[in-house]
């Protein structure tokens, strides 16, 4: 039996629901024994990043290296927990789509787990979360991407910064469009907010977004943010669609 996700977050509720009718997994819908939603099965069905990958020549960087030694210093570096497939693809499919949020945490955890120590040689400054269209968030009610960050920084103890910057009119979403067409989509869609009383020039920061497949929608903020005189070190995602 399908519980509603609402009833599973209230503590006793779901405490109570839990001990008569187990959960089950959010990947293969099977009974498990456990409360954060993956199965044993599914976790070891994910397909593991291992090394940060450069998102220009796709070449995974030696260990402890911040810069990719074929593109150089322009590179962009994306530390993803996996790759974009069954059960990755489906659990972050229930995280966006069916309200299911406190995956965000899970996949944090997994994240800082298996790639903190790489992801602290950045030292970054701050974790900015790629904005959702605010038609978009509105609908949904949160940006997933955000709920990853705020997890991400208490793990990381890297603050994250969601106001540096923002995403203006409408656009396709990305996904359902050809690889193509995503750079020119996306031209454009960001802003980077100069506040001068906080004196925030120049920092190191770390895109989190969910889901990086071309790279044109992090590429685009990066610039943005580099306008603006900061830098984008490095790229966190749930998820890399090769
Ligand atoms: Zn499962
Ligand atoms: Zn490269």
């Amino acid at each position: 039996m399908a519980i509603p996700e609402i009833l599973r977050n209230n503590s006793l509720l779901g405490g109570l629901l839990d001990f008569f009718i187990p959960p089950l997994c959010l990947g293969c819908s099977c009974y498990y024994d456990g409360d954060d939603g993956i199965c044993a099965d599914c976790r070891d069905s994910i397909i593991y990043t291992k090394r940060p990958v450069c998102l220009q020549c796709r070449e995974s960087l030696p260990g402890g290296k911040i810069n990719c030694p074929v593109c150089g210093p322009d590179s962009l570096i994306l530390l993803a927990l996996g790759e974009y497939d069954s059960p990755l693809s489906d659990l972050i499919i229930q995280m966006k789509f069916k309200g299911i949020k406190r995956l965000a945490n899970e996949f944090a955890v997994q994240v800082v787990k298996r790639l903190g120590p790489e992801i602290q040689c950045f030292k970054a400054d701050c974790l900015v979360p790629i904005p959702l269209q605010v038609s978009r968030e509105r609908k949904r009610g949160y940006n997933q991407a955000e709920l990853f960050a705020a997890k991400l920084s208490e793990l990381l103890e890297i603050p994250v910064n969601d106001s540096i910057l923002v995403r203006k009119g409408r656009r396709s979403p990305q996904a359902k469009l050809e690889l193509s067409r995503r750079e020119a989509n996306i031209k454009n869609v960001f802003e980077a907010v100069i506040d001068d009383e906080d004196c925030e020039d120049g920092l190191k920061l770390i895109l989190v977004d969910d889901v990086v497949t071309s790279g044109a929608t992090v590429r685009e903020a990066a610039k943005c943010l580099k306008s603006a005189g900061h830098e984008v070190v490095a790229i966190i995602s749930i998820s890399h669609k090769v």
